[in-house]
């Protein structure tokens, strides 16, 4: 079923009853060529561009709970290709360029809004950094401009131009950066990955691999055995556990991200401001929610929910640059599970287990990686060759020290 205005209106008209699911609901079949773990948004475009863009449709994704029910219908939605380091830079670069055909490609509103990403900037160092990493985004094609106060305070006269303590010296607008709906990212590339033939399978978790002669053959199921001539981990949080029943350690560890959203209001916000040295960033939903959320939970967890004290932490750094803030009802917090890697960069490589690939240590950061994500991770299951935009994201960096450490804090994956 396409959607064109007119089907919205005429269905209007007739009561919407004439929707239809937009996904099959297959039962497993017993093999597959491709069998992707995870029905987040990683695991879907991986499907999605499996089919598309090599014609491998005998594919199946595992989700152990529904799709879309992880990371990527938890996140604050921040779309940007704004990174620093060689690796990284394309990367995202390639990724944004893919968001901004994805509503036409998938014939889906996935209302992506490019209302600009703003990170403010304190200090006369933080200004310098912020103009070589904008200098970076222009080399790599992107768009940057590095804003003075008065750029600041043109763009977003809200904010605390008082603060003794983080004075606002300018900061680096991104203006193709913006947010998007994330469940409808998700529905999207199922919708378009179900069309091609690929079978989405929903509370089917993924128990253990079945390995032979360092071979993976097949997985195992809460619905049974399923055998596999590939397999592609896109976990998200999970990573370290499934990739633990395939006998794998990795340089990953989970830590809870909370994330805030208030009652609606007007708009006001324009696209998202972020306030790094406070760990706080901000943006406005379509529908007038203000969404906002800061640091990592320190310590590991696996709870994908929210607790009192980072709650506060937030508050406080959101009242410090946006006071206004403090007149809004927050309506709901909630958390998600980062599978952070020690160098704060993802990994899209294939592991020592003949046929198993791994695509994870998207830290806080995955979604604006979604369809990069699959596209890059679908060429390597496919072809065997890693896509010219994710040739840094390998494993083996974590032995030969060269990492992509973004931020330059070190092999603490909570500092990233
Ligand atoms: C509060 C918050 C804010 C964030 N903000 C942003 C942001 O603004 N911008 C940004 O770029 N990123 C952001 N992120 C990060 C981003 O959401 C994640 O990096 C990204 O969504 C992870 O990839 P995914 O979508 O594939 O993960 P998920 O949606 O979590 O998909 C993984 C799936 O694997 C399934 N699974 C796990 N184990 C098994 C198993 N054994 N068998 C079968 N299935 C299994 C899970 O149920 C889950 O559905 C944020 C995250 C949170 C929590």
């Amino acid at each position: 079923m396409g959607y064109s205005g007119f089907k919205v209106f005429w269905e209007g008209l007739r009561g919407n009853t004439g929707w239809k699911p937009v996904w099959r609901d297959p039962a497993p079949k017993p093999h597959y060529d491709v069998i992707i773990i995870g029905g987040g948004g990683h695991g879907l475009t991986t499907a999605y561009y499996l089919a598309k863009n090599h014609g491998i449709t005998n594919v199946a994704v595992l989700e152990r709970g529904y799709l879309g029910g992880g990371n990527v219908g938890r996140n604050t939605t921040i779309v940007r290709a704004n990174y620093l380091l060689p690796g990284n830079s394309e990367f995202y670069s390639h990724s944004l360029k893919l968001w901004e055909g994805m509503e036409q490609e998938l014939n889906y509103n996935t209302m992506m809004s490019q209302r600009g990403v703003l990170n403010l900037a304190h200090s006369d160092g933080q200004m310098d950094a912020f103009a070589r990493r904008g200098n970076q985004m222009l080399i790599q094609g992107d768009d940057a401009e590095l804003l003075d106060a008065d750029g600041v305070r043109a763009h977003a006269p809200f904010l605390n131009f008082k603060s003794q303590r983080f004075p606002i010296r300018g900061g680096l607008l991104h203006r193709r950066g913006g947010t998007a709906r994330h469940d409808a990212v998700a529905w999207g590339y199922a919708r378009g990955a179900d069309r091609m033939g690929v079978d989405l399978i929903q509370n089917c978790e993924v128990t253990g691999f079945r390995i032979e002669n360092g071979k993976v053959r097949g997985v195992e199921t809460s619905r049974g055995y399923i055998g596999a001539g590939k397999v592609g981990m896109a976990v998200a949080g999970r990573t370290g556990q499934v990739a633990a029943m395939a006998g794998l350690r990795l340089p990953i560890e989970s830590h809870v991200l909370q994330a805030f959203v208030s009652e609606g209001l007007k708009p006001i916000i324009p696209g998202v401001v972020t306030f790094g040295m406070g760990h706080f960033y901000i943006s406005q939903s379509d529908k007038g929610g203000l969404v906002f959320g800061g640091d990592l939970d320190f310590y590991n967890s696996y709870a994908a929910r929210g607790n009192l004290p980072m709650l506060e932490h937030v508050m406080e750094a959101g009242m410090a640059m946006v006071p206004m803030i403090g007149n809004a009802r927050m309506l709901r917090g909630w958390g998600g599970i980062m599978d952070m890697s020690m160098d704060g960069s993802p990994i899209i490589d294939r592991t020592p287990i003949d046929g198993l690939f791994l695509n994870g240590g998207w830290c806080y950061g995955g979604f604006k990686a979604t369809p990069g994500s699959g596209w890059c991770f679908a060429h390597l299951l496919a072809t065997g060759e890693y896509h010219k935009a994710a040739t840094r994201f390998r494993l083996n960096r974590f032995e030969t020290g060269h990492v992509l450490d973004e931020e330059g804090t070190g092999a603490r994956p909570n500092k990233h």
